[in-house]
């Protein structure tokens, strides 16, 4: 037995889940249950990073310049106020450990992406889960539920699981209604599939205790790569970049992410399809009986008409060899979520649901 006590908070840590990409015995398996991109990653990314394989040798860039200089010159912002991470989910980690600890509070949503809770709780803060509207966050809500111990409030825009957006004018009230103290993380990780949106960069002008995160996990096809980055008031950077590991980021990783991010006619190609066909799945759903939001993001959510057939459902597009996301961790027990795959994929989730309804009545 070990007398190895951890610090608080860390045995409460519920295990990350993440989607499944195999099922046992089947080589034809469509896996719609990552949020992944149909279309891979941009070719001159994948060449970047081949190149970058002849360095191996050679200790990366500590500062990450190349790849803030990229990033600011595409999105037009300031290279010096960029951190980039071992994914979207080191910079979070980064903010967590900055930010919160023993005694405070960090504010999440009912629906919201699970790593927030974890993320608080490795650094000893207590989540607290405030309640979303019809599955979309509520500012009122947000606001209602801080207190003196409120330290940072975390929402996803658009969402995940839910695929919602928050407009413009509601993300400021929740910026204007926290006190400057109060972390506010807008985590943009579906911002590029919302046409012309800036996930929440100029916020971070306005409020100093503002903090956008992206990832390069998304649109841009590299989540097998981990890379992301925040963005903040210059004030906020320089306290992340204390947290952060100088070789966090290895010069592959980032010479790819730097050639996908300059590879804007990729990226904008994979906007439209999305769009097209996200839409197409969406009333293919509705066509079905189904309920489905408008979704803001690469996956939609398909609600069924109570638990049981969801799950049964689940099972029915297994045996199909089709894997989406159970969402009842997400207090969505209902409802599966299907990410926006090619013409193909989305054809053949949909007829494979049409069947498993068709076979129920
Ligand atoms: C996918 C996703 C991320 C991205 O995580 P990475 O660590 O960058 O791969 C972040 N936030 C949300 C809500 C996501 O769905």
């Amino acid at each position: 037995m070990t007398k190895l006590v951890p610090q608080p908070g860390i045995m409460d840590i519920a295990l990350y889940v993440s989607g499944e990409s195999t099922l046992a015995g089947r080589s034809d398996v469509l896996k719609l249950s990552a949020n992944e991109n149909p279309a891979g990653c941009s070719d001159k990314a994948r060449e970047a990073f081949t190149r970058a394989a002849h360095s191996l040798h050679r200790y990366p860039n500590t500062d990450h310049a190349a790849l803030r200089t990229a990033i600011a010159e595409v999105h037009g912002l300031d290279a010096g106020r960029i951190i980039c991470g071992v994914g979207s989910d080191e910079v979070l980690q980064f903010v967590a450990q900055a930010y919160a600890g023993p005694g405070d509070e960090v504010i999440t949503t009912q629906h919201g992406f699970s790593m927030y809770p974890i993320l608080a709780r490795a650094v000893g803060a207590t989540p607290v889960e405030v309640p979303e509207k019809n599955r979309k966050i509520d500012v009122d809500a947000i606001l209602a539920a801080l207190t003196p111990r409120t330290r940072i409030v975390f929402v996803a825009n658009p969402a995940n699981p839910t695929g919602t957006y928050l407009e413009k004018d509601e993300v400021l009230r929740l910026a204007a209604g926290l006190p400057e103290t109060v972390v506010l993380v807008h985590d943009g990780a579906y911002t590029e599939f919302v046409d012309g949106f800036d996930g929440g960069a100029a916020l971070t002008d306005q409020f100093p205790n503002v903090i956008m995160t992206r990832t390069f996990s998304k649109i841009y096809g590299l989540g097998g790569l981990r890379i992301g980055w925040g963005y903040a008031a210059r004030p906020v950077i320089d306290v992340l970049n204390r947290l952060r590991q100088p070789f966090n980021l290895s010069e592959p990783q980032m010479a790819a992410a730097e050639a996908a991010v300059r590879d804007t006619e990729f990226t904008a190609r994979c906007q439209s399809e999305n769009a097209k066909w996200r839409h197409w799945l969406r009333e293919a759903l509705l066509g079905h009986g189904l309920e489905c939001d408008e979704s803001h993001a690469n996956f939609v959510l398909a609600r069924f008409h109570d638990a049981q057939t969801a799950k049964d459902c689940d099972a029915a597009l297994r045996a199909d060899g089709i894997i989406v996301r159970a969402v009842a961790g997400y207090q969505l027990p209902n409802a599966l979520r299907i990410t926006v795959g090619d013409e193909a994929a989305c054809r053949r989730v949909a007829h494979g649901i049409g069947q498993f309804l068709a076979g129920r009545a």
